[in-house]
């Protein structure tokens, strides 16, 4: 659906649909860029509308977020359970966002979240090879043949394995017998990360995702989240 520049400006709680008019003839809006001067203009629910430099928010406007989702929230947009989600993280947004990709409840760490539908199937894609580390407190201490192992391949059920992994020891506490093994995986199965240590018999007592392609948890702590900035969301793409 298009409407008049001055309309969506209005509905957006700029200023009046006459204020907005006179913003638009003194180049203060740009849309996708430009600069827009004349009043004729049509925009639909896509469209960037800047107002000074300053994004306003459109419903169908594509957006993309990342957060550091804490340990005990669903990744989902509901829960039948009314358990936190991740979306409440978001419910100021005019924009209706989701999860690409989960992570367990009591998994804590990176999760992007976007309304891009097409970038959301494209990156869930199994063949579309997004790197994403975890870092594993695991139960016992994994020698050089469990690590071997991790990174060669793991049977996951009955039909799949794991493929090539990086996997190596950040440290170990001999008196409580644990260890914390970063992994670093592209695919995303189903409790991939704990059947993979299951599967070497060192059980994962806590996960964090700390990274998801080249985007890391920099700057935050949990519960935090930022907007991606166009050039990651170009590099995404
Ligand atoms: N692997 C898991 O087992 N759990 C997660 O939350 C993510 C990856």
């Amino acid at each position: 659906m298009t409407d008049r520049l001055q309309k969506v400006m209005a509905n957006a709680g700029v200023a009046s649909r006459r204020a907005s008019e006179k913003l638009i003839v003194a180049g203060r809006v740009r849309v996708n860029g430009k600069v827009v001067t004349e009043l004729g203009v049509k925009v639909n629910g896509e469209d960037a509308v800047e107002v000074d430099g300053h994004l306003i928010p459109q419903k169908n406007a594509k957006v993309y977020f990342i957060l550091y989702k804490p340990r005990g929230v669903i990744s989902a947009a509901k829960d039948d359970k009314n358990r936190k989600v991740v979306t409440d993280f978001f419910a100021d947004l005019p924009q209706r966002i989701y999860p690409v990709g989960r992570l367990d409840y009591d998994t804590s760490g990176l999760v992007l979240m976007t309304n891009d539908g097409d970038l959301a199937n494209k990156l869930m894609h199994p063949s579309y090879h997004v790197n994403k580390t975890y870092v594993a407190k695991v139960e016992g201490i994994p020698d050089s043949h469990d690590l071997e192992r991790l990174r060669h391949g793991v049977s996951l059920d009955k039909k799949h394995r794991s493929s090539a992994a990086k996997a190596k020891i950040l440290s170990t506490d001999t008196k409580k017998n644990t260890a914390v093994v970063s992994l670093t995986i592209h695919e995303g199965r189903y409790h991939q990360v704990k059947k993979m240590f299951l599967a070497v018999k060192h059980p994962v007592k806590k996960l964090k995702r700390e990274t998801y392609g080249f985007l890391n948890l920099d700057g935050l702590t949990s519960g935090d989240f930022r907007e991606l900035s166009n050039q990651e969301v170009t590099l995404l793409k």
